[in-house]
């Protein structure tokens, strides 16, 4: 192929590429700002805990969404911050991050390294491109502080006792705040009075720009308005607009915060720059456990480190990096999705599948014509990742592609030289670069060998136990778990996790 008539292919597939914009409610042709350049931001952890899986499903829908931007020739600039700062518990009484320094004792940037570390260290494990910057909150204090002074210059914030709150009544006399998030003002009113704790608002869906602190209170910086700290909200819109532009193409984060997190920020932005900051909000949606969103504060949730020890109630063995992000590419971001054990081993199938026959590929011969249409295949999985990034289409396709290996494998279809080269770029497009699955795991990771090194010694075990030989069953359980491997019988049978 002549590298024009690739290029214009590559526009023509990045020309029809649709994104669901959460403020239209419709899926949108995406057309950059800037031809061939995509500005994106994602709003990050707050960092006063270990992520659990939920968190890493939301900014794993982005990781791939990227991937998949870079994958099409974008020039993209990625910002995913940190929060470290003026994250609210859900009474308003206290900063998170503040609270857990003084329960465990510490600086609260020594809470914000622990748990950046550990974030950075989970998602290398699961393959995430690090994004293009990393902002924090506490290293834009300034920025902050001078957005505030446009905001009540314009009229649309007012002071009241060391703290500064965005007038969200007189806002609304010109803009729409709810325009995101589709409620209107008296729902805000309905939804923010209860968590309101504080009687020194004009109106009670206001919230903190800046709050002054309390003596107690241990992150806290100078400011015009005496000694506090930035509200939540704003250091997103500061963050995103000072590294992206007044606007910008893509706006990211969980569905949960679309209000009032995000309707905020655009109505701060307006307030500063006269302009909607974003053209395309997207939202991932949830990951429940049981049913139920998995979220830090009810403890309803899995932490990666349980997923890859197998240390969990509701895992009844570990699971790979590679076979968690499969089952969550398995359902389409904005799709609600449901961990269970049974979904996982049953991903878990499926990715080895998948891997299996990606290895047969090397070994393929052509023949002088192809009996599968591999063309027309690949435009499908661009259709798919075209709209809005729908991942389980796309994987249906690659499992047509999977049957085809194993078919030309066992000579019932033949394949031509041009088609098998374009069958495997296409196979290691999609599954490396853009979903982002790890080659390491396709050769058997070192978790499934595991899995049958303990089964065979269970089988083992079982059969002393049926010999009545308990002298050998002890010792195989006592010295599993001398090595960290403990056993578990149960109704189904035994099982196995990492200590
Ligand atoms: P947080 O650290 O609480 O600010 O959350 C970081 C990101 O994880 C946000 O984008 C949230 O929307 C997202 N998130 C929180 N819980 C879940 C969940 N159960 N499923 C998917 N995303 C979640
Ligand atoms: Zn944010």
């Amino acid at each position: 192929m002549t590298s024009s008539k690739k290029r214009d292919i590559t526009t023509f597939i990045m020309q029809t590429l649709t994104i669901y914009n959460s403020l239209t409610t419709q899926k949108e042709k995406f057309k950059p700002l800037k031809d061939g350049y995509v500005g994106m931001y994602v709003c990050g952890p707050t960092v006063y805990s270990n992520v659990h899986l939920g968190n890493v499903r939301t900014f794993m829908s982005f990781d791939m969404i990227y991937r998949y931007f870079l994958h099409l020739g974008y020039k993209v600039r990625y910002v995913r911050n940190i929060t470290d700062a003026g994250h609210l518990t859900d009474d308003a009484s206290e900063d998170k991050i503040s609270t857990k320094a003084r329960l465990e004792q510490l600086e609260p940037m020594e809470i914000v390294q622990k748990y950046t570390v550990d974030f950075h260290q989970i998602l290398e494990k699961f393959n995430f491109l690090p994004p293009s910057i990393e902002p924090t909150a506490t290293g834009h204090i300034l920025e902050q502080i001078k957005a505030i002074q446009t905001i009540i210059a314009n009229g649309l914030a007012y002071e009241v006792n060391g703290s500064v709150y965005f007038d969200v009544l007189k806002y609304n006399e010109t803009e729409n705040y709810g325009v995101l998030s589709k409620r209107n003002i008296e729902d805000a009113i309905e939804n923010t009075r209860v968590l309101d704790g504080q009687s020194d608002k004009k109106n009670p869906q206001d919230f903190a720009l800046w709050k002054k602190a309390e003596p107690e209170h241990i992150q806290r910086w100078e400011s015009p308005w005496g000694v506090g700290f930035p509200g939540w909200h704003l250091e997103c819109t500061v963050m995103s607009t000072k590294y992206l532009g007044e606007e910008f193409d893509i706006h990211g984060g969980g569905m949960d915060l679309k209000f009032p997190h995000h309707e905020c920020e655009i109505a701060q932005a307006q307030a500063c720059n006269h302009v909607s900051p974003v053209r395309y909000w997207m939202h991932g949606n949830m990951l429940t456990l049981n049913g139920k969103k998995m979220a830090k504060s009810t403890g309803n949730n899995i932490l990666p480190g349980e997923i890859f020890t197998g240390n969990n109630k509701n895992l009844s063995k570990s699971f790979s990096a590679s076979v968690v992000r499969f089952f969550m590419m398995q359902a389409h971001y904005r799709s609600v999705l449901d961990f269970s054990n049974d979904a996982i081993l049953a991903a878990e199938k499926g990715f080895q599948r998948l891997m299996d026959a990606i290895k047969l590929l090397d070994n393929l011969s052509p023949s002088n014509n192809s009996t599968v249409a591999i063309e027309k295949w690949k435009d499908r999985c661009y259709e798919a990742m075209n709209d809005d990034f729908n991942t389980p289409i796309l994987i249906a396709h690659l499992f047509e592609g999977v049957k085809w290996i194993n078919l030309i494998h066992s000579q019932k279809e033949t394949i031509s030289k041009e088609d098998l080269e374009l069958l495997k770029s296409t196979i290691n497009a999609f599954v490396f670069d853009v979903l982002g699955l790890e080659k390491e795991s396709a050769a058997g990771n070192n978790s499934d060998k595991l899995d049958g090194v303990v089964e065979l010694l269970i089988s083992l075990r079982n059969q002393a136990r049926e010999n009545k030989d308990w002298a050998l069953s002890d010792k195989i359980r006592d010295e599993l778990l001398a090595l960290g491997i403990q056993l578990k019988d149960g109704k189904e049978g035994t099982k196995y996790s990492i200590n």
